[in-house]
């Protein structure tokens, strides 16, 4: 059995296109963030609606008036939307139970 040359220890490891593809990939991730949406505003109408929210929104102390319905957090407390969003804006949790929010 003679010694056999391969073609592919001729190539060198270095290759220059993956210095390209990192570039790429840099500038893609740049210009689009992948999930860096701070807004409450965003999270808040994302929560579900508790149409049938019973008691007092305790950010404002009134009731959830009758088909208005109410945003419900991950904890299950209700609050009204525009409190809860302007809740948020101040204090990342929940006003009642301080389950913290991420968004
Ligand atoms: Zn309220
Ligand atoms: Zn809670």
């Amino acid at each position: 059995m003679a010694a056999t040359t391969s073609p592919e220890s001729y190539a060198p490891s270095t290759c220059p296109v993956d210095l390209f593809f990192d570039l790429d990939l840099a500038l893609t991730t740049e210009e689009k963030p992948a999930s860096g949406n701070p807004s409450p505003d965003s999270y808040v109408s994302g929560m579900p609606w508790d149409l049938s929210a019973a008691g007092i929104c305790t950010v404002c102390m009134e009731e959830f008036g009758a088909g208005r319905g109410a945003k419900r957090m991950p904890c299950c407390h209700v609050y009204h939307d525009t409190c809860i969003s302007t809740w948020l804006v101040i204090d990342r949790s929940c006003p009642l139970c301080r389950l913290p929010i991420t968004f």
